[in-house]
């Protein structure tokens, strides 16, 4: 099969031509349709998650037909695969109900090869079928940005007021979850960035601006979606007493320090780890009803590379599909 490989952090993906992955027990085997594109997958590829299997398959927003089918799922059935790849079932995390903090847990994309392939194999036990209303590429940022959006917007409380800080592909989805449910959207982008200011009004938000300065008023909850710490200060700045600051990603640049007024008032900083499978059923089955659309750019397999630098340079409107 042909598959993007990651040999090294801080190189390029090389396009190469794989033996064909066999699936292992409990596993199925998909042909890869289209596979998301994640920030986690930059911070991957530039060395910030330190630990991946070399050589590396990244990508884990697979949406794929089952070629060889387990007990769970046929043979042409379309399936989703996310980030959260294998869990022990045995640990204190898993046997509380938080799966998503597995102490062994295996990550698609980085533990295990992912979807930057024609071909991959999963555990069906973490797999998802996919609601028929989306389109391969469309339902492929559901996978990340949406499920882990989507538990970082549970975490985040019931509260009207909501900050979005940085508006990619996991944002512009909640945006949209948090309009339904009847919330008011505060967006916060890079300086300057009236595109995207624009696109995060045109999908509900009633304000957009600059994240580092203070919206035109008190949040309840802001979820810092973007990887840069100096956000987890201008949040907290930014909600009221009670309020709570979640941080999504996986990886974020130090944070600042600040003064503890920040956080007094019974302000809280979270962050958001993986995703549990309940969290997958839950979002899956809420998406369509909203209804969640997605914006994607497209890529075919070889411009992987190029859909990482359009991440990585903010450029992107939405989120990046392989499309294999
Ligand atoms: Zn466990
Ligand atoms: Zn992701």
């Amino acid at each position: 099969m042909r598959a993007l490989v990651l040999d090294a952090a801080r190189r390029p993906l090389r396009l190469a031509e794989l033996p064909d992955p066999g699936p292992g027990p409990g596993q199925i085997l998909l042909r890869v349709r289209a596979c998301g594109v994640c920030r986690t997958d930059l911070h991957i590829v530039d060395g910030e998650l330190t630990e991946p299997k070399i050589p590396l398959v990244p990508g884990h927003q697979i949406v794929g037909d089952v070629l060889e089918a387990g007990e769970r799922f046929r043979a042409g059935e379309r399936v989703g695969v996310p980030w959260l790849g294998w869990t022990d079932g045995d640990c204190q995390y898993c046997r509380s109900g938080r799966e998503n903090l597995c102490d062994h847990a295996r990550f698609t994309g980085y533990d295990v090869d992912g979807g930057y392939a024609e071909l991959a194999v999963a555990d069906e036990r973490f797999c998802f079928p996919l609601p028929d209303e989306y389109p391969d590429e469309q339902a492929a940022p559901l996978l990340c940005a949406g499920l882990i959006g989507y538990r970082s917007l549970r975490l985040a409380g019931e509260g009207e007021m909501l900050g979005l800080y940085g508006f990619g592909a996991s944002a512009h989805i909640i945006c949209q979850v948090a309009v339904a449910q009847g919330r008011r959207v505060f967006a916060g982008t890079r300086a300057g960035d009236d595109e995207t200011q624009e696109f995060a009004r045109s999908l509900g938000a009633v304000w957009a601006g600059d994240a580092a300065e203070e919206p035109p008023e008190e949040l309840d909850a802001v979820i810092v979606f973007a990887p840069v710490g100096a956000l987890v200060p201008a949040a907290l700045r930014a909600v009221r007493k009670g309020g709570t600051v979640v941080c999504a990603g996986i990886h974020m640049s130090d944070i600042p320090s600040f003064p503890y007024e920040l956080l007094w008032g019974e302000r809280v900083v979270r962050s958001v780890a993986n995703l549990t499978r309940l969290d997958g059923d839950e979002f899956l089955a809420l998406a369509p009803s909203v209804p969640v659309r997605t914006e994607v750019e497209v890529f075919p397999l070889e411009q992987g590379n190029e859909a990482l630098e359009r991440l990585r340079s903010g450029a992107l409107r939405g989120a990046a599909v392989l499309v294999i």
